[in-house]
């Protein structure tokens, strides 16, 4: 009779998602790689919602062009957007705007790191809902022809396993009507990392890295360019050079992060 009760309600056990996860949680634990938490919901395997919470998130006013916030004391009192000083005396010439949801340091810098150096491919997903939610309400107006990841050389392509800009271009693929993904973009020279690089050296490090795969693809094009951080743009603006070269109408550039000589002086600002 128990046996028979308990049938009855096994298949809707083993479908119910909420059991499932249940499940899941006691036989697999998995712990917050910040505040080693146990993680008891799925939208991010890897951060709790706490520590996810604490993202140095870039609101308005930011730099209409780069995307770099400004300082608080400039941008006080305005919603606006509007271009900062370096933009308004240098203006990038291949690039169009560049937009990034969060500034690159704290969680997200861990979590970029351990995207792309762990080799943890499922933080794509939380990744990819930032972005999302972003271009919701940054970029919704914004019409784009084909989604570009940055790319990889074949060499760290195989010693890495994956490329993470092409990922994150899928999880925003679907957020554009009417464009479409492409790796139209080859990189044909392995380069140095840029880290340790002066700006001057990053420049030459990666003149003429990469290539078009077929020109005809995005003559006319109007291009969303993505990538997971952008630091001193030198990347981007080569792209988006190789790129207008062979006829796109437009280059914009959508990185997770944003890195800006200004995260140092907000740092020494934050309390705490
Ligand atoms: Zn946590
Ligand atoms: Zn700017």
């Amino acid at each position: 009779m128990f046996i028979q009760k308990l049938m009855q309600y096994i298949p809707q056990i083993r479908f119910d998602p909420d059991w499932i996860l249940a499940w899941k949680n006691i036989l697999f634990p998995s712990y917050c790689c910040h505040c080693d938490n146990r993680l008891i919901t799925e939208e991010n395997p890897y951060y709790c919602p706490a520590c996810w919470a604490t993202l140095p998130r870039i609101e308005r006013p930011f730099c209409s062009l780069c995307g770099i916030p400004h300082p608080l004391a400039i941008g006080f009192g305005t919603r606006s957007n509007f271009p900062c000083e370096d933009c308004r005396t240098h203006p990038n010439p291949y690039v169009d705007c560049i937009r990034s949801p969060v500034r690159y340091k704290g969680i997200v810098k861990e979590a970029i790191i351990t995207f792309k150096f762990r080799k943890k491919t499922l933080m794509a997903e939380p990744l990819g809902t930032l972005l999302r939610e972003w271009i919701e309400i940054e970029m919704a107006d914004m019409k784009f022809d084909l989604i570009v990841p940055v790319p990889l050389h074949p060499f760290r392509l195989k010693r890495r396993g994956f490329n993470q800009s092409l990922l994150l271009a899928e999880q925003v693929k679907d957020s554009f009507t009417g464009a479409q993904l492409s790796e139209v973009l080859l990189r044909i020279r392995p380069t140095m990392t840029q880290t340790a690089l002066s700006i001057q050296e990053r420049r030459k490090n990666i003149k003429d890295a990469f290539q078009v795969k077929s020109p005809d693809e995005v003559k006319g094009k109007r291009i969303l360019l993505i990538d997971d951080v952008v630091t001193t743009t030198t990347t981007v603006t080569e792209c988006a050079r190789i790129l207008k070269k062979s006829g796109a109408i437009s280059v914009h550039v959508l990185s997770v992060a944003r890195a800006s000589h200004y995260t140092d002086i907000d740092d020494l600002l934050e309390p705490g």
